[in-house]
């Protein structure tokens, strides 16, 4: 029986990298990204548009 090959979704965090707010959760392929990624995002504490980056 051929194994069925499962695409792996990493769970992710994006933490601002101004406040360290952690702002946005996500998934991601780690085969198609297997760097750290790094965002520009919304944050609500710092009431603008931040660098959210890749958490654990
Ligand atoms: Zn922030």
């Amino acid at each position: 029986m051929a194994k069925a090959k499962k695409t792996k979704r990493e769970k992710v965090i994006f933490e601002c990298t101004e406040c360290k707010e952690r702002n946005y959760y996500s998934t991601k392929n780690k085969a198609n990204d297997p760097d750290r990624m790094e965002l520009n995002k919304y944050c609500p504490k710092c009431k603008k548009t931040t660098k959210h980056k890749e958490t654990k």
